[in-house]
């Protein structure tokens, strides 16, 4: 209907406001994730391997923290309050990091870890609530919202990088958490034109005194303070992260079949077929980011940063290119898709997640083959790096907006909430194995500063890793019939 169209098309302001907040917030934990590791390794003097060990272990609680924080907001809380508590926790974590202290590095990840399990999975949620299940403007939602995230990831990238790597690390901290406050100030200004949306779901239960003038609001709020330093003390004796991690996912395992093995038979192989896409996506992350470990001090030690007489600066370049690929490839997905589901050869979701391991791969062996022709001077010229990114991110957009919409459908109803945070805690297990592998990639202290002999280290893994890539693509391409069978009405 041409007169409708307009207007059903527009999307409410409030999905502007959660879009800003989101960007600022994802602008000051890509800026600061940027820096991590190289601070760790050049600054405090880490050896390597104990910086792959504690970024791994940090982007591993982080993603973890949002199965917490999801629970707490359905039941408790409300998404608006737990936003906003969470990204007070952020910004103070990020404002301790920017201390130039020793003690304040682990203090202020711990608080953006638990500050981040409040923040991500509610901020998504409540554009969810935007819009009723069957509202066709549902999708285009999220992928504006996937936009606003990569364009604070961008930004965050070049900005806090640069600020960081080449005037001041804790300049560079800082600047991530000035974001981060403004992000904070754009929801809790903007909160209150979601009206009746994302309140808590029982307010009187919440505020009522559970002893002397002591809330269940307050109980959680300081449960979650006391958290904290667990978590340095988890930073301290990083070893032990290995036994947590294996039984976290043995135990989201075992939920995902018990829930499963209640269903009744159609709904059953849905939640078989999204627990075996959500296990596949763990090796995905575990690939995909090496861009926030070893590709950071491969970009600083092995890729000519020299464009056109500027010397850009590499951490810069390396935590720009993937949201950058992101913001342009997402304009031509949102475009192809929907011209070949009409021509009837829209790839089905299990097929788009063997896709993305391909092209991950593909991106993964042209760092590898650059690397080869760059054994002279070990420099691989930038517009292969930057090639390599365009694949990696082509498969990026094949499984991360795909798996948010794959959970949504697939999952039953009553535990959406609970596997969304399952997805994100599939990246949290990808994450700790990242660390692993980047760790694989350790170059010894003194080779560091030669190119030519820290190449190597960096090609003997890429390679690998793109082989391995394509191996999972090939052999999940195998499993496709199988999980097609099991989606049943669900593409
Ligand atoms: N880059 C996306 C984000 O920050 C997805 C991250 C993930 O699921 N691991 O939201």
């Amino acid at each position: 209907n041409k007169l409708e169209a307009p207007v059903s098309r527009k999307h409410p302001r409030q999905l502007y406001m959660l879009f800003f907040a989101e960007m600022w917030e994802r602008f000051s934990f890509y800026g600061m994730k940027a820096l991590l590791l190289a601070y760790m390794v050049t600054q405090l003097k880490f050896d390597e391997p104990k910086g792959y060990a504690i970024l791994g272990s940090y982007a591993a609680l982080v993603y973890t923290m949002p199965m917490f924080g999801g629970m707490m907001a359905d039941r408790f809380l409300g998404y608006r309050r737990s936003v906003l508590f969470g990204g007070i926790l952020m910004s103070i974590g990020h404002l301790v990091l920017a201390i130039p202290e020793d003690w304040s590095f682990f203090y202020g990840m711990a608080f953006i870890i638990c500050g981040n399990g409040f923040f991500k999975p509610n901020i998504s949620s409540l554009v969810g609530t935007l819009y009723s299940n069957n509202d066709p403007r549902k999708d285009s939602a999220f992928s504006l919202f996937y936009m606003g995230i990569n364009i604070g990831a961008a930004l965050g990238g070049i900005l806090c990088g640069y600020v960081g790597e080449r005037i001041n690390w804790h300049y560079g901290f800082g600047l991530a958490g000035i974001f981060m406050i403004l992000g904070l100030i754009v929801f809790a200004i903007g909160k209150k034109s979601l009206l009746e949306k994302g309140l808590p779901p029982d307010e009187a239960y919440l505020k009522k005194p559970r002893f002397a003038f002591v809330t269940t609001e307050h109980i959680i709020y300081a449960a979650t303070l006391l958290v904290i330093p667990v978590i340095v003390l988890l930073f301290h004796q990083y070893e032990v992260m290995d036994y947590l991690m294996f039984g976290l996912g043995l135990a989201a395992i075992s939920y995902i079949l018990f829930v499963a093995f209640q269903l009744e038979r159609g709904a059953k192989f849905k939640l078989l077929a999204a627990l075996v896409m959500i296990v596949s996506s763990t090796l995905f992350w575990a690939f995909y980011e090496q861009n926030a470990g070893s590709l950071n001090l491969f970009a600083m030690r092995n890729v000519d940063m020299h464009f056109f007489g500027f010397d850009l600066p590499a951490l810069s370049v390396n935590n720009f290119l993937p949201p950058g690929w992101v913001i342009l490839l997402s304009l031509v997905f949102a475009w192809l898709w929907p011209w070949l589901s009409k021509r009837g050869k829209e790839p089905s979701t299990p097929l788009k997640f063997a896709l993305s391991f391909i092209l991950m791969g593909v991106g993964f062996l042209v760092f590898y083959l650059a690397c080869s022709i760059s054994k002279s001077n070990g420099l691989i010229p930038l517009w292969a790096f930057v090639a390599g990114y365009f694949f990696v991110i082509c498969g990026e957009l094949c499984i991360s907006p795909i798996g948010l919409s794959m959970v949504t459908k697939l999952a039953p109803a009553k535990i959406v909430a609970l596997m969304m945070g399952i997805w994100f805690f599939a990246s949290a297990i990808g994450e700790f194995m990242a660390g692993k592998i980047g760790s694989l990639m350790s170059v010894p202290e003194n080779v560091v500063n030669d190119p030519v002999q820290s190449l190597p280290y960096y090609a003997n893994i890429l390679n690998k890793i793109g082989l391995g890539s394509i191996g999972i693509g090939v052999l999940l391409i195998c499993l496709v019939p199988v999980i097609r069978r099991w989606m049943k009405d669900v593409k």
